[in-house]
């Protein structure tokens, strides 16, 4: 299985429109869609995902010292140790394909990681952008834990219980279509380790972070198209003051490019005026008193141009989104 997927379908441009860069973490409970969705926005944003358990079960499939140590643990539903994950982080956040941003899944998972993960990124100077918590009930968790499927080739993961792939058995993404497998670590006992260690050690990362300001809340029950749409969606943007602050000056910009406009104009419609004058000699003065009363009129029609105008960054936030 593939530790961490490389970019998908979209580009790395994509994910520019959303955040500056994509560093994020996805936080929520065992089961909870973190894996699933990350697939989908490595296939929108074209960043790779880093599953410090995807990562794990790899060094335990390849027998790996590392594996080793990692694999009571994580039979367990227990946290394998702070410095073998922070560890397995710090290589991966040096490769190279995560210069455009990443999704952070599993990681971190306690204050202590928490806190390592935000000194290695001060050091090389790129902060979080944002964390995302997953809202799902625990009833559903259960559910959702013990119809997990996951394909030994691709790492696509399925649920039998989803309504797209109900009682799913081989993988759909893969050519040769391999049977699914269970995780171990996905039994009823292990389940109900795995989400007291959740309450116990991870849960306090939200007040963490939603003190920091970086916590986004996403509501993860449902089918998962609809979480992908509610998680896109509170990916996007912040309205950061400055850009609030543009609208108005942009406004500005474009009533002084409107009066500029009308005094280079001004010269052609008096020629304009001048020679239709000469054409209707006859009615000249009713006509100059005519023109004369609809001036203000059209005066005020130029006026309203830049209001047009102001609409184009309602516009343009709009394709970014
Ligand atoms: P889930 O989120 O469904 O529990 P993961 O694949 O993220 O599944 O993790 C599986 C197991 O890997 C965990 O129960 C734990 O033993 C280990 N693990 C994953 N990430 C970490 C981490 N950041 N710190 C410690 N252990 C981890
Ligand atoms: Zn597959």
């Amino acid at each position: 299985m593939p530790a961490a997927r490389g970019s998908g379908g979209l580009t790395a441009p994509a994910a520019l429109r959303y955040l500056s860069h994509m560093r994020i973490v996805l936080l929520g409970a065992p089961g909870s869609g973190k894996g699933t969705q990350a697939q989908r926005l490595v296939a929108r944003f074209g960043v790779p995902q880093i599953s410090t358990g995807d990562l794990l079960r790899s060094a335990v499939a390849r027998g790996t010292e590392l594996g080793l140590k990692a694999k009571a643990a994580m039979d367990a539903g227990a946290l394998v140790s702070d410095d073998i994950v922070i560890g397995i982080i710090r290589e991966r956040l040096g490769q190279m394909d995560v210069a455009g941003g990443y999704i952070l899944d599993g990681f971190p998972r306690n204050l202590a990681q928490a806190r390592s993960l935000a000194s290695m990124l001060a050091l090389i100077g790129q902060p979080l952008d944002a964390v995302v918590l997953f809202n799902v009930d625990y009833a559903e968790i259960a559910r959702r834990i013990a119809g997990r499927r996951t394909c030994p080739n691709c790492g696509t993961i399925f649920n039998v219980h989803d309504a797209a792939t109900p009682g799913i058995t081989h993988c759909t993404n893969c050519a040769a279509a391999p049977l699914l497998t269970q995780r171990p670590d996905d039994n009823e006992q292990t389940v109900a380790r795995r989400l007291a260690v959740y309450d116990e050690q991870t849960r306090p990362l939200i007040e963490h972070y939603r003190a920091q300001g970086l916590l986004r809340s996403v509501d993860a029950q449902g089918a998962v198209d609809d979480v992908t749409a509610r998680l896109v969606a509170v990916l996007a943007p912040p309205k950061p003051a400055a850009k609030r602050a543009a609208p108005a000056k942009r406004k500005v910009a474009a009533k002084r490019k409107a009066s500029a406009k009308r005094k280079v104009a001004a010269p052609r419609k008096r020629a304009a005026k001048r020679r239709s004058a000469t054409k209707r000699k006859g009615a000249a003065s009713r006509k100059s008193t005519a023109s004369r009363k609809s001036a203000p009129k059209r005066k005020a029609t130029r006026e309203r141009k830049p209001a047009r105008k102001s609409a184009r960054p309602r516009a343009r936030k709009r394709a970014r989104l």
